[in-house]
């Protein structure tokens, strides 16, 4: 058959990136596609990666994972950008379609579609992304220079995302719905030792108030225990909200043939990241997953790329014992 593929992997993250080059690496036709004209999925908003073994110092999301993709291109991994908005994942050959109708098919399939920012659903967050409101310090710090910010969130991506914007920003307000933060113990004594950071707690977002010309204007906070409300506004001064309250998976194109928990991440073999189907809870033969859209403990780049390279096995082994 023309063009088929032996693996395809569907997204560019690091667990993508990871099957890639364990796939190519293993002598299999492999393709990877990215509906984003960069790689590496959310981490690419990250400016420092701290923790991924062997990685180095000050390295950002972005040049750890175009290393990762040239290590993947040298082993003869073929890379694509294309949108899919079906996959056919019932015959024994699998097919992707894109937005076109165009067809790529392939023996086995890696789903690393990984998740996208979720939203804290205020009224005027959606008006303002972009201006003044963002999902990625990474992306917008240079913006926010000396102007005073709020990063929404308590998890590890607000804490170490809020030190990161201290250097850039007059003062970082972290507003917590909780009185405690959910980061790892070794990102939260940075920022409480960081003078420039103003924890606000048991606190949500209200509402985003702007102008439809000059854009963000100010932030209304509501305490969850007193009720009292407070509007913030720069004074003479724009400023910065950073909305980093977790991630919504990245499944809608699978979720209603394949099992997923309650919030939409994919449910897998734990020993083989094989799919399962929803009807029956059965692994899906040669449709595996890997990385922040499937269930797991851990999300970090090491546990992706750790994903990544057992999907890969997984599926060599797959199409040797089906296919030879
Ligand atoms: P997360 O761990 O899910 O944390 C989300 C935070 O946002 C929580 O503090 C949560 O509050 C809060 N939140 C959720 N919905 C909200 C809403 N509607 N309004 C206000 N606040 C809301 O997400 P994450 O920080 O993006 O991290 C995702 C994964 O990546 C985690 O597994 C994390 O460990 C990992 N990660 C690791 C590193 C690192 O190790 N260096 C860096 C970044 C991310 P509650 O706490 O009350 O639920």
């Amino acid at each position: 058959m023309e063009n088929l593929y032996d693996l395809i992997i569907l997204g560019a993250g690091p667990a993508g990136l990871s099957a890639g080059l364990y796939g190519a690496r293993g002598m299999m036709k492999t393709l990877v596609i990215e509906k984003n004209m960069l790689v590496g999925g959310q981490i690419s908003t990250t400016s420092e990666i701290e923790n991924y073994p062997g990685g180095m110092i000050s390295e950002s999301g972005t040049e750890l994972t175009m290393r990762m993709k040239d290590q993947a291109i040298n082993f003869g991994c073929e890379f694509k950008t294309d949108t899919i908005v079906d996959i056919d994942l019932d015959s024994k050959i699998k097919v992707l379609t894109n937005e076109l109708g165009i067809e790529y098919k392939a023996k086995s399939i890696i789903l690393a579609t990984g998740a996208t920012p979720r939203s804290t659903g205020a009224p005027g967050e959606k008006e303002y992304t972009g201006r003044g409101v963002s999902y990625c310090a990474t992306c917008d710090a240079f913006f926010i220079k000396n102007l005073e910010v709020f990063v929404i969130g308590g998890g590890d991506t607000a804490v170490e995302e809020a030190i990161f914007l201290t250097k850039f920003a007059k003062k970082v307000n972290v507003v917590h719905r909780r009185d405690q933060l959910r980061a790892a113990k070794s990102i939260q004594e940075k920022a409480f030792k960081n003078k420039k950071i103003n924890f606000i707690w048991n606190t949500v977002v209200d509402e985003m108030k702007g102008d439809p010309i000059k854009g963000l204007e100010s932030i209304v906070l509501k305490n969850k225990i007193t009720g009292k409300v407070i509007e913030y506004n720069g004074g003479n001064e724009p400023i910065g909200i950073f909305v980093l309250v977790g991630n919504i998976p990245n499944t809608e194109l699978f979720k209603n043939k394949l099992l997923v928990n309650s919030g939409g991440f994919l449910i897998a073999d734990e020993k083989t990241l094989n799919v399962k189907l929803s009807s029956t809870g059965n692994n899906l033969e040669g449709v595996y997953v890997a990385g922040d859209c499937r269930e797991k403990l851990l999300y970090q780049v090491i546990t992706a790329t750790a994903d990544g390279a057992i999907a890969a096995i997984a599926s060599e082994k797959y199409v040797e014992k089906v296919y030879n």
